[in-house]
């Protein structure tokens, strides 16, 4: 199956936002061994958006266009994959039913142009939207297809997994499953993991075609993840082939993965203090309580999360969390933190941290300079530097994610 990738936006045209969702889509095909053939962006115009998408039908077997699914009168996407169908718009009565309780949802009064996302082309089905209100379509044209997403990228992101994906692995022509499992590293270059896995790479390339074939996507402060994608005759074959290669990716790997496709650092951190009934405490100084809000994004951290408290003035160090040392930015106020905090909050373990977010120096010390505090009730307390750097937003966001990495390290028993 071959497809191509239509991004629709005039803003993408202006540079006043960076194309990330055709990346996006294109990672997703490439796991799922789809050959992606072109990649185009067009602005808000029907004629444009749909000469474009009849120029790529030619070509490829499957379109996807993103954007432009809006309720605004610049939001032309399914006016143009009509004109290309030859047909017309019909009132959908799911999307219109799924639209009126979304706005419902959010108490919010629904307006005429809210209606036209409840539209599609006749012959079009919809993609149930889950997070926002504008339906996905998947639009037939003779044996190809054009899929229709919405440009924010999380909704395209869900719709294109949930639906996409399937549908386009049930066009293919041999009956092969293609399927991938993410391992989520933190803490190592991609130079290095590369380096680490070359013999693995060599190995696989020994099996010749069909093989397991493993690709790194860098995620920024969340680290690199290794995709491991697998061909199988079967579903149950691919699953065999990928606990394989993952067993071999982590045993190489080692400490340095902390998560398997959807974990995230804190769902892992999580689920380790569950199994040992144990809870957690916070003490955030220059992170602010983004260590806070990752935690309880995780479904069910009420089972394990006590509380935390950002503790930004040097007072309120000291007073709350008994503070003693005088440099409020160093290994031994940091470990105080997380000592106070394990009392404060009844808890079993507790992190803190402080630091110099910047972009000022503050007690002499250069921005980016950082120490995070882990106490466990039943062994103490210790503290280390982290090491930090960039803007002031990067510097928190680093320090957040370090620090828990810190604490799954160490929950997880090692360094
Ligand atoms: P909505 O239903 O929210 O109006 P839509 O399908 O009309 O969605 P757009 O209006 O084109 O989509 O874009 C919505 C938002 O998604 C934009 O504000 C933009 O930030 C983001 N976005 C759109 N296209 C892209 C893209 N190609 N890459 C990254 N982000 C995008
Ligand atoms: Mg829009």
């Amino acid at each position: 199956v071959r497809a191509e990738i239509v991004a629709v936006g005039t803003e993408l045209l202006l540079g006043q936002i960076v194309d990330t969702n055709s990346t996006r889509i294109a990672e997703d095909l490439a796991a799922a061994g789809v050959d992606c053939t072109l990649q185009v962006r067009v602005g808000d115009n029907v004629e444009r958006i749909a000469e474009v998408l009849q120029a790529s039908l030619g070509r490829a077997d499957a379109v996807i266009v993103c954007g432009g699914l809006g309720p605004t009168q610049d939001d032309l996407t399914r006016e143009a994959i009509a004109l290309v169908m030859g047909v017309g718009l019909v009132e959908d009565a799911r999307a219109m039913e799924l639209l009126e309780q979304a706005f419902a949802q959010r108490h919010r009064v629904m307006s005429p142009n809210n209606r036209r996302q409840g539209f599609v082309p006749v012959g079009a089905r919809i993609i149930e939207q889950r997070l926002g209100t504008a339906p996905g379509l998947i639009c037939p044209v003779g044996a190809k297809v054009i899929y229709a997403l919405p440009g924010v990228p999380d909704e395209l992101e869900e719709m294109m997994s949930r639906a996409v994906l399937p549908d386009l692995s049930s066009r293919r022509d041999d009956d092969a499953v293609i399927a991938s499992r993410i391992v989520k590293t933190w803490g190592i270059g991609e130079s290095r993991l590369a380096e680490l896995l070359s013999e693995r790479f060599d190995e696989l390339d020994k099996k010749g075609p069909g093989a397991p074939t493993i690709a790194f996507l860098a995620r920024g402060i969340e680290g690199i993840q290794v995709r491991v994608t697998v061909k199988a005759s079967s579903n149950e074959a691919a699953r065999t082939l990928l606990d394989e290669e993952e067993k071999a990716v982590t045993a190489i790997l080692g400490k340095d993965v902390f998560g398997i496709d959807e974990e995230t650092m804190e769902s892992r951190i999580g689920s380790l203090l569950l199994s040992s009934g144990r809870t957690l405490a916070l003490a955030e100084s220059f992170t602010g309580g983004l260590i806070a809000a990752r935690i309880v994004a995780v479904p069910g951290a009420s089972r394990w999360f006590r509380g935390g408290v950002v503790s930004y003035a040097s007072e309120v160090k000291r007073a709350l969390l008994k503070v003693a040392e005088d440099s409020v930015v160093s290994a031994t106020a940091v470990g105080e933190m997380a000592q106070g905090a394990l009392e404060l909050f009844g808890a079993d373990v507790a992190v803190a941290t402080t630091g110099v977010a910047g972009p000022d120096p503050d007690e002499g010390q250069p921005p980016g300079t950082a120490f995070v505090g882990i106490a466990f009730a039943d062994s103490g307390f210790d503290a280390a530097p982290l090491e930090l750097f960039g803007t002031r937003n990067r510097i928190r966001e680093l320090g957040a994610i370090s620090a828990l990495d810190r604490l799954r390290r160490r929950i997880e028993g090692g360094s």
